[in-house]
């Protein structure tokens, strides 16, 4: 079965396999930021996004030697910043360490920041054509699928069990075109909801196919329930500039700069709590003032809404441990912020920028 499955993929891909712009080079790094890009996103979200950072940074020693706000701000909008952060990281290793030169073994790789042993794989066999099994989560859905496989997939086990298909599948000869045949079919055909089983090319060999699981497998984690914030920030203005403020280099949106702000409190109102945390985090009093915008915005393990209001600095000698800036609103642009500040700028650079009041 391993082998029919093995050939016909590579049938099927020869024929309707996706072009990609990344598939149009066999170079380690291109790929292997295309497959950082990839991780938790959509192909069509992640074309432009390769192709502008490629243009800025066409090399290893190019990403390495950039500084972490230009990488950040290239990357502005495609979220996980822990991804760009380790890319980074990774080139300063490879342009230290190994002379520029992606490593070529699954060990090596796998001491990288942020290359995990699919990454790895990926890059093993796609840019050095080297026999190396991959299990991203189209290819873990498939597998589970045709194998029909009716445990949790994320139990170690039952990886375990999953890594062994991958690699009893992919072949030494063409692993390239193999790994990403299986990308393509988790992602065209066999997909999350409703897999397109009539066209698979494999469905005459699916396990789950012909006893009816298709739509059932894999089996999914129990839910958890997202937790929900709301979050006061303010746009402070004093002679015409704005303050921004950046957040620690790791953790949660490391290194992007935004306004300040924070959770409200329990029985606080938005307004109270923008100036309550202006006061704490920056020892300046400020008044609050109209709001801006309410916006919404989903990351992966907790949704905020954000309340932010034009503040007008009031008193108080400014101190952080944060670096913060004082910029023009049109500087704004120059810096990378998270996806709830951005929206907050789109909403005022379509209204008037700097409200009179503001800047007496
Ligand atoms: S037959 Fe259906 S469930 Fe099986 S691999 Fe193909 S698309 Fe997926």
């Amino acid at each position: 079965m391993e082998r029919d499955i093995t050939k016909r993929l590579l049938h099927w891909y020869r024929k309707e396999g996706r072009d990609l712009p990344w598939r149009r080079t066999s170079d380690p790094y291109a790929i292997w930021v295309s497959e950082i890009m990839l991780q938790q996103t959509q192909v069509a979200t992640v074309i432009p996004y390769y192709e502008k950072f490629m243009a800025t940074f066409p090399t290893t020693a190019d990403l390495a030697h950039a500084p972490l706000g230009t990488v950040l701000k290239v990357w502005e909008g495609l979220g996980y910043y822990a991804r760009a952060r380790n890319l980074q990281k990774a080139a300063r290793i490879i342009s230290g360490q190994y002379n520029g030169e992606m490593p070529d073994d699954i060990e090596t790789l796998t001491s990288l920041h942020g290359i995990g042993r699919s990454t790895a794989g990926a890059i093993i066999s796609i840019a050095y054509g080297k026999k190396a099994p991959i299990l991203d989560g189209n290819v873990r859905r498939v597998l589970c699928r045709l194998f029909a496989i009716r445990q949790n997939p994320s139990l170690a086990p039952v990886q375990k069990k999953l890594w062994n298909i991958s690699e009893r599948l992919v072949p030494e000869k063409n692993p390239r075109c193999f790994n990403q045949a299986l990308m393509d079919l988790g992602a065209m055909i066999c997909a999350p909801k409703n897999p397109d089983c009539t066209a698979c090319c494999l469905r005459s060999l699916c396990l789950a196919y012909s006893k009816g699981l298709q739509k059932t497998l894999p089996v999914k984690s129990p839910g958890r329930k997202v937790p929900h914030y709301h979050i006061a920030a303010g746009v402070i203005w004093r002679g015409g500039k704005i303050l921004i403020t950046q957040r620690p280099a790791e953790g949660l949106l490391g290194g992007l700069w935004e306004f300040p702000g924070g959770k409200l409190k329990e029985g606080e109102n938005p307004i109270q709590a923008a100036a309550r945390e202006i006061l704490e985090e920056l020892n300046v009093t400020a008044s609050v003032g109209d709001l801006i915008s309410t916006v919404r915005h989903a990351y992966s393990h907790f949704h905020i809404t954000l309340h932010a209001f034009h503040c007008r600095y009031v008193k108080g000698p400014l101190k952080t441990t944060h670096p913060y800036r004082w910029v023009s609103p049109e500087e704004l642009s120059h810096y990378a912020f998270p996806s709830a500040n951005r929206k907050i700028i789109t909403v005022l650079k379509k209204g008037d920028l700097t409200p009179i009041s503001f800047l007496l």
